[in-house]
């Protein structure tokens, strides 16, 4: 199933925003405009604090959702504070941790929002409050019988966050495909780190990808695979440096999709980043995620 809830798109930032806030909501009308609109549910459940705890210190989640951070940790965070980015926070881990749950019964599932993968332990990061994938595989290992949770991540930008949250785990495995010369400009080691240069092209690209998620996979046998589909690797995004085509975000989600599929290992993936100040011509891209899906239906079902 896809999950989706309307808040995703709903938060009022200051005019000149960099982040593209109504991608969400774009993304959405189109799948639903689509023979595909009967897999669309709204997420079941709100992250709970509880679960937040298991990957970040318990005096910054009360400080968030209290909203008592100070002025330098709401900056560094990148979004203002309000009580509306706590609702949307909450059901947006909550939509990760529903299509986690969907994978694990059914195949597949997916989270249109999601990636928060520079969310620290104790801080936020890059547009990131809390860390979705690194609190997904917590729970699920906690509460689901799931003992290795692979979190797969091809957003341009390193996974700094869940490398360093997940660092003494080894229940917990993070593979990052990114390019070196890009936010964070510190990059903690990750279990596996694919680094590539500045405009790299489709082929050294896709060809990257399948060698990390078939060695990662090789290695540490999860039970399940979260997968970060960041579309800021394409060529046109105004903050990646990479020069992948919209045919090359395309493959790269069929080789990731066909994969899991065929070793039968759940999959659920998060939307990532994706920053285009056009933002049709953004929603463009994460749509190649969705299409890589529905070339291949079975996958769904
Ligand atoms: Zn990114």
């Amino acid at each position: 199933m896809l999950y989706y809830h309307p808040i995703y798109s709903e938060l009022n930032l200051p005019e000149k925003h960099r982040f593209p806030i109504s991608k969400y909501k774009k993304l959405y009308q189109r799948i639903n405009a689509s023979k595909f609109a009967k897999f669309i549910k709204e997420p079941e459940q709100k992250i709970t604090a509880d679960a937040l705890q298991l990957c970040h210190d318990s005096n910054y989640v009360d400080a968030f959702l209290n909203g008592t951070l100070s002025e330098k940790a709401i900056k560094k965070m990148g979004f203002p504070w309000s009580e509306q980015l706590v609702q949307r926070t909450l059901i947006s881990l909550g939509g990760g941790l529903t299509a986690a749950q969907s994978a694990l019964e059914y195949g597949f599932g997916a989270n249109l929002s999601g990636g928060y993968h520079h969310a620290h332990r104790d801080f936020g990061s890059g547009f990131c409050i809390f860390n979705d994938w690194a609190v997904v595989a917590a729970t699920l290992i906690a509460h689901q019988r799931v003992e290795r949770v692979l979190i797969f991540d091809c957003d341009v930008h390193q996974g700094d966050g869940t490398a360093t949250i997940v660092a003494d785990r080894d229940d917990i495995i993070t593979c990052s495909i990114h390019c070196e010369s890009n936010f964070p400009r510190v990059k903690p080691q990750s279990d596996l780190d694919f680094a590539l240069p500045v405009n790299t092209q489709d082929a050294q690209y896709v060809a990257t990808v399948r060698e990390a998620l078939q060695l990662a996979v090789r290695l540490y046998q999860p039970d399940i695979i979260l997968y970060n589909a960041g579309a800021d690797v394409y060529q046109g995004d105004e903050l990646g440096h990479f020069s992948v085509s919209k045919q090359g975000v395309r493959a790269r989600d069929s080789i990731v999709f066909e994969y899991a599929h065929h070793l039968n290992i759940p999959l659920a993936f998060a939307l990532g980043g994706g920053y285009q100040r056009d933002v049709d011509r953004l929603v463009d891209i994460h749509q190649q995620t969705f299409l890589a899906l529905f070339d291949n239906p079975a996958i769904m079902i």
